[in-house]
This record gives structure tokens, C-alpha cells and sequence, in this order.
């Protein structure tokens, strides 16, 4: 990635490293200040990262999890937890979505569910084996079995979720032949969550 990637874009992906660290314990309880340089960091890295999205190993995993990311983003500034998703379909992109419990006061309008049945609408099937599902946060047991019912392809998922995550199960939850990929930009995505979380206590 170094040899394609401005040095503009390095220095601002590399700096999540050691923001991750400090936002480690016993610094978990972060200043609003601090959590605002982080989302300042993360939304320049987002934009830079989308001018030179064509020079990054185009339709990469990397690249769709920085759309997922760029949703999560949204999903924030709808007032809504930061959590993006966004179907693909070979090289297609079939949905892009991010959470939405507070728009349409169901809690069951996950960045996951609403992509599944978006993609199904695109393909007309119900079924989407063929596909990837990329998203910001590990999935809950409800869109685990979401994803279940619907065969899907593979799950890529960033940042963990330990309390709500659905491994905390085990990944027998998705279908059998669903593979599973998760830690990709994991700091970038808990970066997003962290950041919403602190706002919200103050
Ligand atoms: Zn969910």
C-alpha cells in the first residue's frame, strides 16, 4: 500500500494506530475535545482516502469497508449509532445503508437488515450467496440470523463487539457456507463508536 498511497494518506491512516492506543485504559474516559480531534482525523482520512480510492487496489475488501466506513460516518451525522454496511455483488454494489433506529423508530432497522432486503429488491432473489456483506461493527444475533436466512457469501466485519457481537456465540450462526472475515479498518470503526459514545455521556 505505501508504494500507490500518498503520504498525506499514510500519516493519517497510521495516526488511528496510536490514537487506538491512547484511547486504551487508563485513558478509556476521554476528554470531548479529544474525541472531536479524533472524528476531525477520521472524516480527513475518509476524504483522502476517497480521492485515491481508484489508486487503492479498486473494488479491494479494503475499498468497500472504507464505504461501510463512510456510511458509519453518515449514520453519525443523521444522529444515529455509527454503524455503516454496504452489499456487494461481484464488483456491484447492490446497497449501501447505515443504521437507522432513530429515523424510523424500529429497532430492528440495523445497517445489516436493511441491506439485506435492499440487495435482495436489487437481485430479485431471495437468497444472496453470491455476495459480500462489508460492515463497520461485528453484527448483532439478530442480523447474524438475518444473514443466515439469507445464505450470504461472506461477512467482512471491522471492530468487534464483545457485548453485543454475535461471536459471542460462536460463528455457528451464520450459514454453514458463509465465509468469515472481521478486523478490517477495525480501528478506524471503533474510532467512529468511541467518539459517538463520549459525546453522547457529556
Ligand atoms: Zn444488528
Amino acid at each position: 500500500m505505501s508504494g500507490i498511497l500518498p503520504a498525506g494518506v499514510l500519516r493519517a491512516h497510521y495516526s488511528f494506530g496510536a490514537l487506538h492506543q491512547a484511547l486504551q485504559p487508563p485513558h478509556a474516559f476521554l476528554a470531548l475535545a479529544q474525541a472531536t480531534e479524533v472524528l476531525q482525523n477520521l472524516k480527513k482520512f475518509l476524504i483522502l482516502a476517497t480521492s485515491y480510492n481508484k489508486m487503492i487496489q479498486i473494488f479491494s475488501d479494503q475499498y468497500f469497508m472504507k464505504i461501510a466506513l463512510q456510511q458509519a460516518l453518515q449514520a453519525q451525522e443523521a444522529g444515529e449509532v455509527p454503524i455503516g454496511a454496504v452489499l456487494v455483488h461481484g464488483k456491484t454494489i447492490l446497497a449501501k445503508t447505515y443504521n437507522q433506529t432513530e429515523l424510523l423508530t424500529d429497532v430492528t432497522a440495523h445497517a445489516e437488515i436493511l441491506a439485506i432486503t435492499a440487495a435482495a429488491n436489487q437481485l430479485n432473489s431471495k437468497y444472496l450467496k453470491e455476495c459480500t456483506l462489508y460492515v463497520s461493527l461485528e453484527p448483532c444475533i439478530m442480523c447474524a440470523g438475518a444473514l443466515h436466512w439469507s445464505q450470504i457469501g461472506k461477512l467482512v466485519y471491522a471492530a468487534e463487539d464483545p457485548k453485543q457481537g454475535f461471536m459471542r456465540y460462536g460463528k455457528e450462526l451464520l450459514h454453514p457456507k458463509t465465509k468469515l472475515q472481521y478486523g478490517l479498518m477495525a480501528d478506524e470503526a471503533g474510532m467512529l463508536l468511541k467518539e459517538f459514545f463520549a459525546r453522547r455521556r457529556k
